[in-house]
């Protein structure tokens, strides 16, 4: 049977029964020396696996993920892809994200179901307006695809949203990205592990880092602890989104990053009733809708640490008002799922990635702000860095050593959610 995914081999599968369908990567034992130790079978960490062996030549290569590939924040969150992001640091590095994932599928050779619906973020006040004109006029600067659209706009747009007289929160129109949608989350963590194994990526489930070892004269990186035994390395590459600061803590030093619960909801399949996603910032709400007919909403964070990854009632709560207030006919509509993943965030709300205080070890996290979108720019720098000692040009900015230099690159307002 073809290994390769095209529609010749789909009617050849079916007329086989399915049957003869190749597996779509190993389960292999770990060895006892990897050249590089990825943490973390998220997005990422496929990700930059996928990188270190096709772009870099690096085959002796791990990613050890503690329950199953996907288990965590990426095949949690509400799969929204979008670029609109203020600083020119944050506009090239995510622009070049969003590019990525429009050939990934072809990258892959799997179908990540990328839809460019569009995302418009509506604003509520003159106040708002002014300053969605002002981001809309910084980002257009930095090549990112946005406009402003007026309330009629708008209401082509999304007409269910909220535009009666007696709406408390009136919407005055917005801003559009249309090269923004949502990517099938599943879809991008099996094509990366699928090609991943194929370029000889070992891919280790249910090996959970518990230590990490250093050389006691260099204090270099020389292995990790894990629940099935010790692993040497040369490198390590930690992309474990909420637990970011508990590697460090293994490693010997602190993150400046702190992990809380952010939840999603799905609701009962309905017939097609949205076509783009919207967000309002300030009631603290966005909706799209799957290709399955569900709703799938998502707000703010809980207003606490936690690692509890199944979320809080008062959030579930004000998720739940503010989207009756955004979208009143949706008041009828039943939830059938509700979860968290546990994110982490930078107090700028950017990501931390590059080199760490301990030589060998590397950084990929704080993606608390909205990590899912950036996952093939995450991977291919993330992978540029640990194979070259070098940050790839595309995310010097977002070095741990920021914090220390005062150079924060303040995204608050592109994250979209409060925490
Ligand atoms: C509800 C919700 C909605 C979101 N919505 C969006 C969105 O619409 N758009 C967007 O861009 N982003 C969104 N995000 C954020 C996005 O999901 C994350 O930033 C992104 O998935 C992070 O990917 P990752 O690979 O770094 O982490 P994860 O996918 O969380 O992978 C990390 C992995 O590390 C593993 N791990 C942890 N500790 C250990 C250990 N000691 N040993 C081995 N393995 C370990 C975990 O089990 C996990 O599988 C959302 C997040 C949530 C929770």
């Amino acid at each position: 049977m073809s290994r390769n995914y095209s529609a010749l081999a789909l009617l050849r599968g079916a007329l086989g029964g399915n049957r003869n369908w190749d597996q779509a990567w190993r389960s292999p034992e770990p060895r006892a020396h990897y050249d590089a130790v990825i943490v973390g079978g998220g997005g990422h960490g496929l990700a930059t696996a996928y990188h270190l062996a096709k772009t870099h030549g690096m085959t002796n290569v791990a990613v050890l993920e503690k329950g199953w590939i996907g288990g965590g924040n990426t095949g949690r969150n509400t799969t929204i892809v979008r670029s609109d992001y203020y600083y020119p640091q944050s506009a090239a590095f995510f622009n070049h994200s969003v590019s990525l994932y429009e050939k990934l599928s072809r990258e892959l050779n799997f179908n990540i179901m990328f839809s460019q619906r569009g995302m418009l973020t509506v604003a509520h006040s003159r106040g708002e307006v002014d300053f969605q004109r002002r981001l809309v006029n910084g980002m257009a600067l930095n090549g990112i695809d946005m406009e402003m659209v007026t309330p009629d706009q708008a209401r082509k747009l999304c007409p269910i949203m909220n535009f009666g007289p007696e709406a408390r929160y009136p919407i005055l129109g917005g801003m559009l990205q249309r090269r923004a949608g949502t990517v099938r989350h599943d879809a991008v963590v099996w094509g990366y592990a699928r090609a991943a194994d194929r370029v000889g990526v070992d891919i280790i489930q249910n090996c959970g880092v518990t230590g990490i070892d250093r050389d006691p004269a260099s204090g270099a990186v020389t292995g990790v602890q894990t629940t099935r035994g010790a692993i040497g390395c040369g490198k390590l590459g930690v992309a474990v989104a909420g637990h970011s600061t508990m590697l460090a803590d293994m490693a010997g030093f602190r993150l400046p990053l702190r992990s809380y619960a952010l939840q999603a909801f799905v609701s009962e399949p309905l017939k097609p009733v949205l076509d783009v996603v919207a967000s309002s910032a300030l009631l603290g709400v966005y909706v799209s809708q799957s290709d399955k007919g569900g709703l799938v909403i998502g707000g703010n964070a809980d207003a606490y640490a936690s690692y509890a990854q199944r979320g809080n009632i008062p959030t579930a709560e004000a998720v739940s008002a503010a989207l009756v207030e955004f979208i009143p006919s949706f008041s009828r509509v039943k939830m059938l799922r509700q979860w968290a993943g546990i994110v982490d965030y930078a107090h700028d709300s950017s990501p931390v990635l590059g080199l760490s205080p301990v030589p060998g070890l590397y950084l990929n996290c704080g993606w608390g702000g909205g990590g899912f979108k950036a996952i093939p720019a995450g991977g291919e720098t993330f992978a540029h860095t640990i194979a070259t000692g070098t940050p790839h040009p595309l995310i010097t900015a977002f070095s741990l050593d920021r914090f220390r230099d005062l150079a924060l690159v303040d995204e608050a307002a592109a994250a979209g959610i409060e925490h």
